[in-house]
């Protein structure tokens, strides 16, 4: 069993006075691929701003590498080796590929110079799109660049949030085997999505968020089993 890099307990988060998240526990093993499922507005986006700085809990702990992170802003965090891709994320249509992943290196201060290099050799149809204005790229070659974007401050953990939402088939298939080279280079992934399709595939751990409460569903092998049980008790 590999070591926690990041853990949630008992968390609550509301927007004014509605909670949208109740008793929330997460825990994500370092250099995993946890996912967490659930429908549209079930709480999945508000557990990721909060992980990652954006929004302030009510209460409960948020630890990463040991260390409680409620307060700290996203830039700290980002310092620390936790980024966030958010879900539609937008790059900057009129900036180049290589002006996109430079903007998004600023927070990382004295980040390491080959690192460019790095995220190019895990994605060669940015590599071969360098000079290009994003905008005039494909939906899933702009996704494609805003997973980059995360990985260029060379974090310890990624947040993806439906990262591959509104992409064809064939795009979904590029996704899924970028986080499975993510993870094979050490990047603990936390992947959130609505359906389980592509967490079957990549996902170690999986959690279904359900009316802003989180249920862990078990290891992959017995997740798949669990989560079709559910979905049958909230069909009859
Ligand atoms: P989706 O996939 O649609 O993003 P989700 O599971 O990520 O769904 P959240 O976006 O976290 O869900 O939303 C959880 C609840 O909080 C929903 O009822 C949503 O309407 C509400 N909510 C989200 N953001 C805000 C906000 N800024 N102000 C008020 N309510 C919000």
């Amino acid at each position: 069993m590999s070591d926690e890099i990041l853990s949630v307990s008992d968390l609550e988060v509301s927007y004014g006075d509605m909670t949208v998240l109740r008793n929330v526990d997460l825990s994500v093993p370092e250099g995993g691929v946890v996912s967490v499922v659930g429908a549209n507005g079930a709480g999945k986006t508000t557990l990721m701003k909060a992980i990652s700085g954006v929004k302030d809990p009510d209460s409960g702990e948020i630890t990463f590498r040991d260390e409680n992170t409620v307060g700290l802003d996203p830039h700290e965090l980002i310092q620390r080796g936790l980024t966030y891709v958010p879900e539609r994320h937008t790059v900057f249509p009129e900036m180049t590929v290589l002006e996109n992943l430079r903007t998004a290196m600023i927070p990382a201060e004295g980040s390491n110079s080959d690192v460019l290099e790095q995220v190019f050799e895990l994605f060669p149809i940015l590599d071969e799109r360098r000079q290009q204005d994003a905008g005039t790229m494909s939906g899933g070659q702009q996704q494609m660049l805003a997973i980059a974007q995360g990985l260029v401050v060379e974090p310890d953990i990624i947040l993806l949030d439906e990262p591959t939402l509104g992409l064809a088939p064939k795009i979904v298939e590029d996704v899924r085997d970028t986080i499975l080279e993510i993870s094979d280079n050490g990047v603990t992934v936390l992947l959130v999505d609505e359906k389980i399709q592509l967490s079957k595939e990549v996902a170690e751990d999986l959690y279904l968020m359900r009316k802003s409460t989180l249920q862990y569903l078990g290891e992959r092998g017995e997740f798949e089993a669990e989560y079709e049980r559910i979905l049958q008790e909230t069909i009859e």
